[in-house]
């Protein structure tokens, strides 16, 4: 990276900081993004001094379109939604978001811990490999379900013979799958690599200015709700120590469990053959069964699928298992009521 964006980068982050503490209700949350939008203009101080050529001192500085976009974001949904893209803006500090996961140096030394934020349920790449990967599944075995239903039944709505409505479903499935394996594999890739950029940088600052990074974790540390002393001395010692300092500025920093970034492959891989195992439900009737009896077959099969999903997804709720059952089954019926009944009306006129 050179100087010039180097500079930028510290005072967009600083710029971020400023508007993240701003936005931040918790007061050692607040002190905290406060004294790392200052340790942020310090360190671009440097690089100003440093860089020949750079920009003037007296030109003020405007923050970049993306910088400001990230800052309006913060604005509206709050920093704890908002963590990635703080995170990719090398602001750091967002384990303060995570204290339910968070396992840096803090738990072991024993402090307070900030008021309880559990991870939200949906970021599940922040999950252990396989609850993430588990969670995916039943989603996408929901997914699967829901569409070729509306699919097979808009098909047969339409009044065409099983082989068109098999030929539709199957063309459904792969489509379905491929679709979401795709956005699986570049969510889960894109996730990965800002972060793994993330972790250079904090790499190249560790070799380079270990102190400002043994303060960055000190402060940290003391919105976590650990004494000022101790926290210097926690984090004076896991800076000298090269073989935990990466890991811990990672957890502590990032706000990332460095074993948590899933691999993008496995992502896609369950995602295609969990809404493939869903997509053949209502599919698999038409395969062994002639006639009329394999469309009734069919929705009895799904009827069965939809509850048996949705009250799988209670799992990762906790809510009532009959309940979110129903419910996977009302939505599911009604999306293949209305694709059956739009079938019908398109054959009538074909
Ligand atoms: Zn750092």
């Amino acid at each position: 990276m050179n100087p010039k964006e180097s500079l930028d980068g510290e005072l967009n982050a600083a710029f971020l900081y400023r508007v993240v503490a701003e936005r931040e209700p918790e007061p050692r949350r607040k002190r905290l993004f406060e004294e790392l939008a200052r340790d942020a203009e310090a360190q671009a101080e440097l690089w100003r001094g440093g860089g020949a050529g750079l920009a003037d001192p007296a030109s003020p500085f405007h923050p970049s379109f993306r910088a400001r976009l990230v800052a309006l974001m913060v604005r509206i949904f709050g920093p704890r939604r908002m963590t990635h893209a703080l995170t990719a803006m090398k602001v750091r500090g967002m384990s303060v978001y995570r204290s339910a996961g968070y396992r840096g140096a803090i738990t072991t030394a024993g402090a307070s811990a900030l008021p309880s934020e559990h991870d939200e349920v949906g970021e599940h790449h922040q999950e252990g490999l396989s609850a993430g990967s588990l969670r995916a599944a039943v989603f996408g075995i929901n997914d699967g379900l829901i569409s070729n239903v509306g699919l097979i039944l808009g098909v047969a709505g339409a009044g065409t013979g099983n082989a068109t409505i098999l030929l539709a479903g199957v063309a459904g499935l792969l489509a379905g799958a491929f679709s979401m394996a795709a956005g699986e594999y570049i969510s889960v890739r894109s996730q990965r690599e800002m972060y793994e950029h993330q972790i250079n940088l904090e790499r190249a600052e560790l070799a380079e200015y270990p102190e400002e990074e043994a303060d960055e974790l000190a402060q940290i540390y003391e919105a976590h709700g650990m004494d000022r002393a101790q926290a210097r001395a926690t984090a004076g010692q896991i800076i000298n120590d090269p073989k935990r300092a990466l890991d811990e500025l990672t957890r502590t920093e990032l706000g990332l469990n460095p074993g948590d970034l899933g691999s993008p492959w496995v992502a896609a891989g369950v995602s295609f053959f969990a809404f493939a195992v869903g997509a053949t439900i209502p599919l698999a009737p038409f395969l062994f069964i002639a006639g009329d009896r394999a469309l009734n077959v069919a929705i009895a099969a799904s009827a069965i699928g939809l509850f048996s999903a949705g009250a799988a997804t209670s799992l990762f709720t906790g809510r009532s298992a009959v309940r979110a059952g129903l419910r996977m089954l009302a939505i599911g019926g009604a999306a293949g009521a209305l694709t059956y009944g739009i079938g019908g009306l398109l054959g009538v006129n074909l």
